[in-house]
């Protein structure tokens, strides 16, 4: 266990920006987080993989963990992961084992904690749906307790953990229950087309994670090389829920020629006339524009709801921009944007 003071938060983040935490604890692989959290100092929160988080400036006054480590364990149909352990090593463990259900999030960045706690999805397929229970650790009192999903409470890209009254707990394990035989099906136009161009039939969990990883990849959703920028944090905004004339206002302002059908396709439908939209549709419809800059801050030229640090931009920086999609968003077309990189320390 490495113990730090000081040290500035940037680089353990995809973003690269964030102030220092006052006390910096890196676990090594034989650590375990309940040791960690008995070293610390002040508040403490934890960091994964940094793929999904804006670090403020100011850094962190407490002590940060820095949770890169744990291990995967494959019993009959059942993975048990550290939730140090990288996301898409749990998912190949599930392949090389023969077990359904988590191939279609092959190549999302990230630790194992981070993935349950935010209750990542991709290409129609949440993880929550195979979640069976974590261990979670009180760092208010050191207990641990086990949480089922219905203390988890997930829902799209949240859950109940990420309440400011749930901040002292943290991941320490989770076990999630895969299928020996095929689950679901691959329903997404781009990975359909990904498939077709690869010539491969979804049939296989080796042949899904293929096509799901070069889906990934024209879609800009791997993290490439992490030495260079620019620097990002993938879709910063969810798909915020609509109702129909807000839709009508969307297509109103929209200039990809995208038709109501199209955009109503893409959506998760939660009833009544209550639908989620592309957020990047919803962007655009704003008046923003892929590859629009503000300094050294940037929409991704391809993927518009990739907020970008070309290099030398502060947290601060980004939080503006932020704040200005989401206000403009309101302004123009009365839609609420909901941030899904979580912020940490003070803006
Ligand atoms: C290129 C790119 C593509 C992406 N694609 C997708 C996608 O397809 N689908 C999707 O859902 N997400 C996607 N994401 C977002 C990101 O990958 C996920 O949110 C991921 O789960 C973040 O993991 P992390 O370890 O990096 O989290 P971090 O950024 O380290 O932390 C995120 C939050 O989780 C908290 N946290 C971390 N570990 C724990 C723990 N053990 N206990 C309690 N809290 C914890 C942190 O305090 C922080 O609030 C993408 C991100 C990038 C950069």
């Amino acid at each position: 266990m490495k113990v730090q003071h000081n040290l500035p938060l940037a680089d353990l983040t995809s973003l690269r920006v964030g102030g220092p935490a006052a006390t910096l604890i890196e676990l090594e692989s034989d650590d375990s987080l309940p040791t960690a959290v008995l070293a610390a100092e002040g508040p403490i929160r934890v960091l994964g993989y940094g793929t999904n988080v804006l670090v403020s400036d100011k850094g962190w006054p407490g002590t940060i963990i820095s949770n890169r480590s744990g291990q995967i364990r494959v019993e009959d149909d059942t993975i048990t992961a550290d939730s140090g352990a990288d996301w898409d090593e749990l998912v190949r463990s599930a392949i090389d084992n023969h077990l359904w259900g988590l191939e279609f999030t092959s190549g999302i960045p990230g630790g194992v904690g981070a993935a349950v706690g935010g209750s990542i999805a991709a290409y129609g397929h949440r993880i929550s749906d195979r979640f069976v229970s974590a261990k979670v650790l009180d760092t208010s009192n050191g207990g641990i307790e086990t949480w089922d999903g219905n203390r988890f409470n997930f829902g799209y890209r949240r859950s109940d953990l990420q309440l400011p009254e749930n901040s002292h707990f943290i991941i320490l394990k989770v076990t999630f229950s895969l299928s020996p035989s095929p689950t679901g099906e691959l329903e997404y136009e781009s990975a359909l087309k990904a498939a077709a161009d690869l010539g491969l039939a979804p049939d296989s969990l080796e042949n899904r994670r293929r096509i799901i990883l070069e889906a990934r990849r024209r879609a800009g959703s791997l993290l490439t090389d992490q030495n260079q920028g620019p620097w990002t944090a993938g879709s910063f905004f969810k798909n915020p829920m609509v109702n129909e004339a807000q839709v009508d206002a969307i297509l109103s302002h929209d200039e990809s020629g995208i038709s109501r059908d199209q955009l109503l396709r893409q959506n998760v439908i939660h009833g009544g006339d209550q639908a989620r939209v592309s957020a990047a549709h919803v962007l655009l419809a704003a008046g923003f524009q892929r590859g629009q800059a503000w300094g050294k801050v940037r929409l991704h030229p391809d993927h518009v709801l990739k907020i970008e640090n070309v290099g030398g931009a502060s947290a601060q920086d980004i939080y503006n921009v932020v704040q200005n999609i989401i206000s403009t968003v309101k302004q123009k077309l009365d839609i609420t944007l909901e941030p899904e990189v979580r912020f940490l320390g003070e803006f």
